[in-house]
């Protein structure tokens, strides 16, 4: 009795005692417009602590050199190309440029970071002011007419010329992923491997986490609380886009942040986007393309962006995704009767 009660003890913490807690080192930051949270396991505290500094200065460069709202680099930039004046490119923004010139033309130009302008028509960051009102359907006919596209770019050296002066930079679909890869290289170097960073339920990992997969809530486009999970595995980036995170509601009508370039309106007919892929940088763009895309075209843009991972909630419920994701998705409720799986991708 005495020796099979012993042996079941040592069992049990075979389970549960293999692995001592992971040492967890955490930091919120407040960059663009979200709380990140970055965490780092098993890490010496004061490596940690030094790695978190960094992170945390990172970000706040990124920030003040990508944003599009105030005096940056970005800004700079933007007025040159508007005069039709070639801009020098800092080291700070031509990566950005070049891989999101990339992303844009996979996308077939639906993720197209060339539309500060419309943008600006729009004014969703400014959604809280009761007096909001869309724009003119006048002044979106004559943005149209400019078709700005990250195409009319021409990068020579450092040196940016545009042969559209409509084109003007806002990376908000795309920096918040990006700046995330630029952490984790960051960590990499200094020989970190197991680390979390978690941007407003945007999540990029790397590593483990004791014994414990990391899982992230897909939050329910009209209802509170989530409509699914996931757990994330290295080297994994897990975005999603929604049309209820930023808008504004005028006569009754919801005008939301994700813009359709080719209307000059809020794209039409998804509610939330997610996709899984190894890249965040990626992943964050492919979530907004393929919002735009909706659920006819969703398909074909993941095909050219080379996304196998996406679940696409439309305007009536329903669910799309690949296969792919199918497997890997949890449901809170039986959805069995609301979903549409993809042939594969
Ligand atoms: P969030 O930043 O809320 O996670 P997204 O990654 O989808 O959402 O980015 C949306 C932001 O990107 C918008 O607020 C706007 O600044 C910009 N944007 C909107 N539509 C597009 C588009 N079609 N292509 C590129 N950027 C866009
Ligand atoms: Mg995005």
């Amino acid at each position: 009795m005495h020796t099979l009660f012993l042996a079941l003890c040592i069992a049990l913490c075979g389970v549960s005692c293999s692995r001592e807690p992971a040492l967890e080192s955490k930091r919120t930051i407040l960059k663009f417009g979200t709380l990140i949270d970055v965490t780092l396991y098993d890490v010496e505290p004061l490596l940690a602590e030094e790695a978190l500094d960094q992170i945390e200065a990172n970000f706040a460069q990124y920030h003040a050199d990508w944003t599009s709202w105030e005096d940056s680099p970005l800004t700079r930039i933007n007025q040159k190309l508007a005069s039709g004046q070639p801009a020098q490119v800092p080291a700070s923004i031509l990566p950005l440029i070049q891989r999101s010139q990339m992303l844009s033309q996979s996308s077939h130009g639906l993720f197209n970071p060339g539309i500060n302008q419309l943008i600006s028509l729009w004014q969703i960051h400014r959604s809280d002011d009761p007096d909001i009102q869309p724009p003119e359907h006048q002044a979106i006919l004559e943005w149209l007419r400019t078709k700005p596209t990250m195409d009319d770019l021409q990068l020579d050296g450092t040196q940016l010329s545009s042969r559209n002066p409509a084109m003007q930079f806002n990376f908000g679909a795309f920096a918040k992923g990006y700046a995330i890869d630029l952490c984790f290289d960051y960590l990499d170097g200094l020989g970190i491997n197991n680390a979390v960073i978690n941007a407003g339920g945007d999540l990029s990992v790397r590593g483990q986490h004791g014994d414990r997969p990391w899982k992230i809530g897909i939050r329910h486009p009209r209802e509170d609380g989530t409509i699914a999970w996931l757990e994330a595995q290295d080297q994994e980036s897990i975005f999603t886009s929604g049309d209820y995170e930023r808008f504004y509601e005028y006569k009754g009508q919801r005008y939301h942040h994700i813009l359709d370039p080719r209307t000059g309106y809020p794209a039409k007919g998804s509610t939330s986007v997610t996709v899984i892929h190894h890249n965040a940088g990626t992943a964050d763009a492919a979530a907004t393309a393929l919002f735009v895309a909706g659920p006819e075209q969703w398909q074909e843009i993941a095909q050219a962006m080379g996304i196998k991972y996406v679940m696409l909630i439309d305007t009536s419920g329903i669910i799309h995704m690949t296969s792919k994701m199918a497997q890997r998705i949890h449901f809170n409720q039986d959805q069995s009767g609301n979903i549409m799986i993809s042939k594969s991708l």
